[in-house]
């Protein structure tokens, strides 16, 4: 099984992505995380991409699909996988069909308002030192300066500047949201309302979740 998170930045993807690899015990893999440390390392692939994330713009699908294949092939994906921001366009769905095209799949596409993205990403603080996600909005100024799960610096992600996300959000229209058109001809597509409190979107996303695992299950009996 392949679960496939789709939806804009500061949809929640990587929140929802997290506590589903808890529920599932399957992988997550997020290439924005991956490309991320690599910048963080200073490596070959890392310089590379530093510049196109900042401005907001996509890595090439070669590099990304480099990155995923090498991933999946690992054993701790062999009974699943949670996709979190690949495939991020049409070129890469196709090679992702390609890498391994026979697994059940399900594309969980989180719908939000544009406004929710643009007040979630402005207020979003990640920790440098174990990648925890916060939100400063609705937290007293006392909470916010450090991480809750390790104490470690809150920072603010480069790329969630006002600018750099109406760069990403155009980015996203133009080249990932025609996905959702792809995946509702020939895969499982459900969409899940992702507005409102994590919890409440983790139980919504586990519900529709649970549906289509024990049809995908009763498909495979059959
Ligand atoms: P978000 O979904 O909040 O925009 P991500 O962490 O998924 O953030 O991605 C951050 C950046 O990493 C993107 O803006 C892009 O530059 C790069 N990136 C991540 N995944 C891909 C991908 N599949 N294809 C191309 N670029 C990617
Ligand atoms: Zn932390």
């Amino acid at each position: 099984m392949r679960i496939i998170l789709l939806g804009p930045p500061g949809s929640g993807k990587g929140t929802l992505g997290e506590k589903l690899e808890g529920s599932t015990g399957f992988p997550r893999i997020s290439t924005g995380d991956i490309l991320r440390q690599a910048v963080r390392e200073g490596t070959t692939l890392g310089k590379q991409a530093a510049a196109i994330m900042a401005k907001g713009e996509l890595v090439s699908d070669e590099i990304v699909t480099g990155l995923v294949r090498e991933r999946i092939a690992r054993p701790d994906c062999r009974r699943g996988y949670i996709l979190d921001g690949y495939p991020r366009t049409m070129a890469q769905a196709e090679a992702l069909e390609r890498l391994d095209g026979d697994r059940a799949e399900v594309v969980l596409a989180l719908e939000v308002k544009d406004e929710t993205v643009v007040a979630r990403l402005g207020g979003r603080r990640v920790c440098g030192a174990c990648a925890s996600i916060f939100n400063v909005v609705g937290r007293a100024a006392d909470q916010i300066g450090e991480c809750d799960d390790c104490g470690g610096p809150l920072q603010q992600r480069l790329d969630d500047s006002e600018a750099v996300v109406r760069e990403r959000l155009r980015v996203y229209k133009e080249a990932t949201a025609p996905l959702a058109g792809y995946y509702k001809a020939r895969s499982t597509y459900r969409t899940i309302d992702g507005e409102g409190h994590p919890e409440d979107v983790f139980r919504r996303a586990s519900a529709v979740l649970d549906t289509e695992r024990k049809a995908a299950g009763d498909r495979k009996a059959r």
